[in-house]
């Protein structure tokens, strides 16, 4: 939800980059909020948004914007890709966004699912990024929080801002304004259950459900490539991304995956036009379902 608020803090023409595909949430808050132009039903995007393509090409390593802009989205490890920046290929960002005044708005949700080593947990690892990154860290994945709601922002007094007049604004104080105006606070009992997420007992619990799903998600990469497909993510994530077969749509995979051996996942092109071509299941699943769903595919004469 901190996504949906964070807008309200910027400006009505400040320029959005995305990339696509894209945890469709940064995307529709700048639409609703007014920041975009309008729909182009062909290409599938708005006008007024820069979007960055991630796909098996680029290594899943957004490019840097051809033009200026204020307000950059980076999820890492990536919903919906299950990919990965190391601390250099971030490091590329960070100094982007000092040269330009712009803004990282950095989605670390998935951060307790990283394993391996070079892998930033939050963006503040990366030298510099104090002056230019707001960090969101929501409770939803890591203490399987979803339906109850629980997420920090961390702006540092350092991220700052510029007004019309060029004046500085701390992006703390305008935040801080703005969350004593329209919000009551997080339940008191939701607060606490948060706080046991830091007890020895809560990291505990909370290691052994994320190594549950992690175990799920290297069940599922391993057959999925057993069955022949080219897979994505699933290793510092619950998510794999999976290449469709040649000539089938993302919606087509769905169909049949559904019809064939009754299995349902999300098929990439809803997260962007660059995610045509591609399909996301994840390991949030039973251990039993999951064992079964790739057996089936396994046998499956798609
Ligand atoms: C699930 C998810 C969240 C969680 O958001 P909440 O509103 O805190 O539940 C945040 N970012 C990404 C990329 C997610 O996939």
């Amino acid at each position: 939800m901190i996504h949906g608020n964070i807008v309200d803090i910027f400006a009505i023409d400040n320029k959005v980059a995305i990339t696509d595909p894209v945890y469709p949430v940064y995307l529709d808050t700048n639409v609703m909020a007014g920041r975009s132009g309008k729909y182009n039903e062909k290409k599938g995007t708005y006008e007024n948004i820069v979007y960055l393509p991630v796909t098996a090409e680029n290594n899943f390593k957004p490019e840097l914007p051809k033009e200026k802009v204020d307000m950059i989205y980076l999820c890492f490890p990536n919903n919906p890709t299950g990919t990965v920046l190391t601390k250099e290929d971030l490091k590329v960002w960070v100094d982007y966004a000092k040269q330009n005044n712009s803004i990282i708005l950095y989605d670390a949700a998935y951060e307790a699912f990283i394993e391996e080593e070079n892998i930033p947990h939050t963006i503040y690892e990366v030298e510099g990024a104090k002056d230019v990154a707001i960090e969101f860290k929501s409770y939803s994945k890591t203490a399987g929080f979803t339906g109850v709601r629980c997420a920090y922002v961390v702006i540092p007094k350092t991220v700052k801002g510029y007004t019309k007049n060029g004046e500085e604004v701390k992006f703390n104080t305008l935040w801080n304004r703005r969350t004593c105006t329209k919000f009551n606070g997080v339940s008191y009992i939701v607060q606490r259950a948060a706080e046991a997420t830091y007890t020895n007992e809560g990291k505990k619990q909370i290691e052994e459900n994320i190594e549950y799903y992690k175990e799920n998600a290297r069940i599922i990469k391993k057959g999925l490539e057993e069955a022949g497909f080219s897979v994505y993510g699933a290793v510092n994530s619950p998510y794999i991304w999976l290449k469709v077969p040649e000539q089938m749509t993302s919606w087509k995979f769905f169909d049949k995956l559904l019809e064939e051996v009754n299995i349902v996942g999300t098929p990439g092109s809803g997260f962007g036009p660059h995610g045509e071509g591609y399909f996301r299941l994840t390991a949030f699943g039973t251990r039993e379902n999951t064992i079964k769903a790739i057996e089936r595919i396994k046998n499956w004469n798609i």
